[in-house]
């Protein structure tokens, strides 16, 4: 398997090359040649895999389609010992809630949980996976690695979890001064390991992500400092994603020929991404459902096809926070399939046209309305008072709590329910990450799990800066050594 460049560099590197890389060198980001494609047949054999030998050795199965690059026995352990119960609290990994009422015979609806890894959002699925993945690779190649990110959240403590106390790894990681939820603070302020390096930016997420984006486009600095990334324009993530799609779809189903629907909390358009690929590789997805918050520039995509991005100070502060972007920085995976895989077009619009511009427009494109038809994308939007109502409901209805991030999926899943297909909502994360819109919307505290008593009394490490490229250069060169 060879992968390459939405934006049509000639380059055909494999799995590990672009492990440790972000953006490819044009600045596009990197998909494989073509998606693997399962018949029935293989499908069976893969439900099978599931059934007997549970999440591992299903990860196992649908990466090794994409890795080869890494022995099979090699690949196996990693998968082995990534997913196990006692990193992700149950045997199944990421089992099905349905919301089921009394009165009905059948649940419309499941949620797929995926937030009980260490940092209690999905996005642990992935990045437990990369760290193992990354120290595999840097002991084999003699190498180290100064992963430079940004999060608004989730993202950073999932990596700094994943790459704590890893060899050859160190992680400096910006996040927006002030904008987390204390306990997302907490979580990540009180990592006290040597290669751990929290800095906070005085700005928005997207600050964040500029400051990322200019450091890994200084491509000597970029070399001499060893620099990678772990955001969610990682095409190791990406893949590690796609695995949940089939387990959630191999729960809900008994035969492949029924289909299910996803709806996705989106904001970087990861996580969705990932559904994308399922379905392209044959997966029975009907629906693909866009959920975003008051950040709302996929949907806005999705019914208009005018991709607008929002400046900073568009961007909506909500209590859904992890969704809280102004542009989303996987969407050019999609659009480059919906263009037919043209590289030239793909460059254009998402390079010159963005940057110049702010928006392109695929209204008049006829291969926009294949979004919903071939591509079986939907979308939806909520806002505040549907986050607080959705979890109202979902608790009287089903006596359960759940976050903002996965009330804002269960809200619009809500509108897109249709009969005989079953609809999947991910839950992204646990309640007790945003516990203030919990206690807002059900007056009391939502679960804490017992290994995170206490953690906003912890001490903290944490560098304030500017938001200024240079200035977080300088601190890593400062701490180098
Ligand atoms: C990251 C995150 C999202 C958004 O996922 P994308 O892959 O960026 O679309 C949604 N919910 C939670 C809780 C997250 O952490």
């Amino acid at each position: 398997m060879r992968y390459l460049s939405t934006r049509g560099h000639a380059d055909r590197p494999k799995f590990c090359d672009i492990l440790l890389e972000g953006l490819a060198p044009d600045g596009g980001l990197y998909l494989p040649e073509s998606y693997p494609q399962l018949d029935a047949a293989a499908l069976t054999r893969l439900r099978q895999v599931w059934q007997s030998q549970g999440y591992a050795a299903l990860a196992f199965e649908v990466l090794s389609l994409y890795i080869d690059d890494i022995p099979p026995s090699d690949l196996q352990d990693l998968c082995r010992k990534t997913y196990t119960p006692e990193v992700f609290g149950t045997p199944e990994i990421v089992p099905l809630k349905p919301l089921q009422a009394a009165e009905q015979a059948q649940p419309k609806m499941y949620l797929e949980a995926l937030s009980n890894g260490p940092t209690l959002a999905f996005k642990d699925m992935a990045m437990q996976l990369l760290g193992n993945l990354f120290e595999y690779e840097l002991a084999r190649r003699g190498e180290t690695l100064n992963i430079l990110g940004a999060t608004s959240g989730d993202t950073g403590s999932a990596a700094e979890y994943a790459m704590r106390g890893k060899k050859g790894v160190r992680v400096f990681m910006t996040s927006p001064n002030g904008r987390m939820s204390p306990f997302q603070q907490a979580q990540m302020f009180s990592l006290l390991d040597e290669n751990i390096h929290n800095i906070a930016i005085e700005g928005v997420f997207d600050d964040c992500q500029d400051i990322v984006k200019a450091v890994s486009n200084d491509l000597e600095f970029k070399r001499k400092y060893k620099i990678g990334t772990v955001n969610s324009i990682n095409w190791a993530r990406l893949l590690a994603q796609v695995v949940y799609y089939f387990a959630g779809y191999f729960q809900a189903t008994y035969s492949n020929d029924q289909k299910v629907s996803f709806t996705v909390p989106s904001g970087n358009f990861g996580n969705v991404c990932a559904g994308h690929v399922a379905r392209m590789m044959g997966l029975p997805i009907d629906r693909l459902v866009v959920a975003t918050n008051e950040n709302d520039v996929l949907d806005e995509f999705f019914r208009t096809g005018v991709y607008r991005v929002r400046g900073t100070a568009d961007t909506h502060e909500t209590s859904s926070p992890s969704m809280d972007i102004s542009k989303a920085s996987n969407f050019e995976r999609f659009v480059f399939d919906l263009l037919g895989r043209d590289s030239a077009k793909t460059k254009a619009i998402f390079g010159t046209g963005l940057s110049q511009q702010g928006f392109f427009d695929l209204s008049g494109d006829a291969c926009f309305a294949q979004a919903a038809t071939v591509y079986g994308f939907d979308s939806g939007r909520s806002i505040h008072n549907d986050r607080i109502k959705t979890i109202q409901q979902v608790f009287e209805c089903y006596g359960m709590v759940i976050d903002t991030h996965t009330a804002d999926g269960v809200k619009v899943a809500q509108e897109h329910l249709h009969k005989q297909v079953p609809m999947i909502v991910l839950e992204t994360a646990l309640p007790i990450k945003f516990a203030a819109t919990i206690v807002q919307a059900l007056g009391r505290q939502p679960e804490r799990p017992p290994q995170f008593e206490g953690i906003e009394a912890l001490p903290k490490r944490v560098q304030v800066m500017k938001a200024d490229a240079d200035l977080v250069k300088a601190y890593i060169v400062q701490h180098c050594d």
